[in-house]
């Protein structure tokens, strides 16, 4: 099929859930991608932070193939090997940690709403059911994810959404502090904002949260959906600010591009769990576990997060800069292959984005003023120097124009 047909057919018979941009992509391999045309594309956004070892990695595909042909589901009435053994390495990591597996990062946060409201009724606060998150956060689109989701936007036309969940700006210690009353179970926050711009917490906060939930015995759950397994240079992003939650979640990059999400939790909060509490059909299944050990395996064995960590400085500093040289740049932010440029008023962030998909580089536009490059972990040097070449092309023309 051509592109074109591909896109009169999806126009026909998918629900307008998306706006799409006009390329259908057929073939992926590393950072590259090709769409029905034949045009070639270097992609700065990994699925969106979910192909974290790029396109079609030859460790993923003999998985996949692997244990296909080995069994591909039972349901959670029996044991799974697959699943023993990415639980046991994830608890190997984050010691003492017990896993819960499931298909995306909607379902890993609605996971961890509901183990933070039942640790709270069988831990001596029956009255405890509200969660208070950020604003501009994101934790998805089901609907307690989207009414602990801190972007109006997304909400409207859903409402009312579920009650119990309470918004207070990001990196505002205060503003946390006062909302906290006696119906408070959780805290939820990414370490860094993903789909609200690239925010990361200020180091202080991080700690100040932690300190907070101690004292009033509150569930601490990190979002790490997208700023985790490797994407900021450490396995998990809180590792940047040494403070531990009680909860956390993942999803996008644990498959490399395999549906698979977990919600991981501390012991004594995980027992709070009791067997038909919850529970997902296809979560854990032998086929996405057997993905997912694969994906940490090679990433832990091969060095990838401190590799991310190098090549990440590296993509930051080529952005700063084209700060120096185009005054429209108003601020770089993020860590590790997390980054993003936040443009002045006066730019057009989606026509840059066009602009450098006309290029051959796909990357993200957040809002009308912000870029975010989320390339997969694997990433080259040589990559980011091409990818740096287009986004200064495209700067030139639009510096010529104005
Ligand atoms: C993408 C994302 C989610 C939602 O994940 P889905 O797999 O789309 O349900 C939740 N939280 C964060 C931080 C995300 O970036």
């Amino acid at each position: 099929m051509t592109s074109q047909e591909i896109i009169e057919l999806s126009h026909e018979y998918l629900m307008p859930t998306y706006n799409r941009f006009p390329i259908a992509l057929i073939k992926g391999k590393g950072s590259k991608l090709w769409d029905a045309n034949g045009k070639e594309y270097l992609d700065f956004t990994a699925g969106l932070a979910v192909c974290s070892l790029g396109h079609c990695h030859p460790v993923v595909v003999e998985a996949i193939c692997r244990q296909a042909k080995e069994l591909i589901h039972v349901s959670n009435l029996f044991y799974i090997q697959p699943q023993a053994k990415l639980a046991a390495l994830i608890g190997q990591i984050f010691k003492g940690a017990r896993v819960f597996f499931c298909n995306s990062g909607a379902e890993a946060n609605e996971a961890a709403l509901k183990l933070a409201r039942k640790y709270a009724k069988v831990n001596g606060h029956p009255e405890r059911y509200e969660v208070i998150t950020a604003l501009k956060s994101f934790h998805g689109r089901t609907l307690a994810t989207l009414a602990a989701t801190g972007q109006p936007k997304h909400r409207q036309g859903f409402e009312p959404l579920p009650a119990g969940f309470t918004h207070v700006p990001f990196n505002d210690l205060k503003a946390l502090k006062e909302a906290i009353n006696e119906q408070t179970c959780a805290i939820m926050l990414e370490p860094i904002q993903g789909e609200g711009g690239i925010y990361p917490a200020a180091k202080d906060y991080l700690a100040g949260v932690r300190e907070l939930c101690h004292r009033h015995k509150l569930a601490l759950i990190f979002d790490e959906v997208q700023c985790g397994l490797g994407r900021t240079g450490k396995f998990l992003a809180f590792q940047h600010y040494g403070v531990t939650p009680d909860i956390f979640t993942l999803a996008k990059g644990l498959g490399s591009g395999f549906p698979i999400g977990a919600m991981v939790a501390k012991e004594e909060f995980a027992l709070a769990f009791q067997p038909g509490n919850h529970a997902s059909t296809f979560g854990g299944n032998p086929l996405a576990c057997a993905v997912g050990l694969a994906v940490l395996e090679y990433m832990l064995n091969h060095g990838l997060i401190e590799q991310v960590s190098l090549t990440g400085d590296y993509f930051k500093e080529q952005l700063t800069f084209l700060a120096q040289r185009f005054p429209f740049i108003r601020e770089v932010r993020g860590m590790g292959l997390m980054l993003a440029i936040e443009l002045n008023q006066n730019q057009n962030g989606p026509e840059i984005v066009r602009r450098c998909m006309e290029q051959g580089l796909l990357i993200n536009g957040i809002g009308s003023h912000i870029l975010r490059f989320l390339p997969p972990l694997i990433v080259t040097r040589p990559e980011i120097d091409w990818a740096i070449n287009i986004i200064s092309q495209v700067f030139i023309e639009r510096t010529n124009l104005s």
